[in-house]
């Protein structure tokens, strides 16, 4: 496998301990896959039933949960046709196993015995799950004061816990330059990640009778589903299985909101604010260019939404049946304010990932429910 740079196009034979490009791109796996109807491994009831999409081999294939194959659920919303993508089903509650999955699995073959992730959230529970499952090492750094609720399950699954005084890129270096040599699994950075993420456009596909829909709207923080997305149903278009691509469209909480400028042509420099959607809340992202030419390239658009429509989708997605964290009601703000705006037209499919379960986040949903005096 060659990892390659987008930026300055240097190619690189991929390594353990190689993450990102010298010049401080990202680097990304060079793969494309062929892949039509017939490949699907039908007998294998998880993401691996696409195996001839991924870069990994089915036998390569040793930490597994049997993951993925989550239920796509469909709901009328608004006059859409809305397909969502219950990866709050997954094995750690969010869909960051997908890409999880794949780096520790690519990790192992590596012979890799200790990793380490910088992540207070669902990257950090995720990898402290595979890690435990696979019996290796993993140290998990967090921003000095994070909430004792949100580590829970980092501490249950035994990964060691390192807290780390000032911004955001502090905590990341600590985590690449652990001192006892631990591997950086970043999900962030990993080449490896998004060909995981990527998963979910093939199951999207299938699941929803081996077409794709007219749209996918994303919550974006550094970009991973939306870059699964691009890169799975461009394999598909390429493999002549769906006649083009959906318009892909990020959404970002409009207080931390690089990307966004980025699509629009704005200033990077500007003030971030604190967001309800804590999980999509990147000031400088690894992907930014290569998401807005995604979003671009396939039609779509990156947008950004306030406190208040991130709020309100989340209690709409509840009173619905959906229990989402608040940073999956980003996504939900989108699709109202694209369907408000005319760029989802009445009676359109329009894909939805569910990238985390509301069971997360009952302190923060409890709060909005009483600011907005919801059910009482
Ligand atoms: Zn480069």
């Amino acid at each position: 496998m060659k990892y390659v740079c987008k930026h300055c196009s240097k190619v690189y034979e991929a390594s353990a301990s190689l993450w990102r490009c010298e010049c401080g791109a990202s680097l990304w796996c060079d793969f494309f896959a062929t892949f039509r109807k017939k490949d699907i491994d039908s007998s294998d009831l998880t993401m691996w039933r696409y195996s001839k999409a991924y870069p990994l081999t089915r036998d390569q294939i040793t930490v597994s949960y049997n993951e993925g194959l989550t239920p796509l659920a469909r709901t009328d919303w608004d006059g859409l046709n809305l397909l969502i993508k219950m990866d709050c089903l997954m094995p750690s509650g969010s869909f960051k196993d997908r890409g999880v999955a794949m780096v520790i699995n690519y990790l192992r073959t590596q012979g890799v015995k200790h990793i380490t992730e910088d992540s207070s959230g669902n990257a950090g529970a995720s990898n402290a799950a595979y890690a435990a499952l696979a019996g290796i090492r993993c140290d998990i750094y967090v921003p000095a004061g994070a909430a004792e609720g949100k580590l829970m399950q980092t501490r249950l699954y035994n990964a060691r816990m390192h807290a780390v005084s000032g911004s955001r890129d502090a905590v990341a270096q600590a985590a690449q330059q652990d001192p006892e040599g631990g591997v950086y699994a970043g999900h962030n950075w990993h080449p490896f990640f998004v060909q995981g993420t990527k998963s979910a456009a093939y199951e999207m596909w299938e699941q929803n009778g081996f077409k794709a829909p007219e749209a996918v709207v994303s919550a974006v923080g550094n970009g991973s589903t939306l870059v699964g997305m691009y890169l799975g149903f461009s394999e598909l278009l390429a493999s002549g299985e769906i006649s083009r691509m959906p318009r892909l469209y990020g959404i970002q909480a409009e207080n931390c909101n690089t990307i966004a400028r980025a699509f629009n042509g704005e200033s990077l420099d500007y003030e971030v604010k604190p967001t309800i959607a804590e999980g999509i809340s990147l000031y400088r992202p690894s992907k930014v260019d290569e998401v807005v030419c995604m979003a671009r390239e396939s039609g779509g658009a990156i947008l950004s939404v306030s406190e208040e429509e991130i709020a309100s989708a989340l209690l709409q997605a509840g009173s619905r049946g959906f229990c989402i964290e608040p940073t999956t009601a980003a996504s939900f703000a989108g699709v109202n304010k694209l369907r408000q705006s005319g760029d989802l037209a009445k009676g359109e499919s329009v894909g939805v990932t569910l990238s985390g379960t509301g069971l997360k986040a009952t302190a923060a949903i409890t709060e909005i429910m009483n600011a907005k005096n919801y059910n009482r």
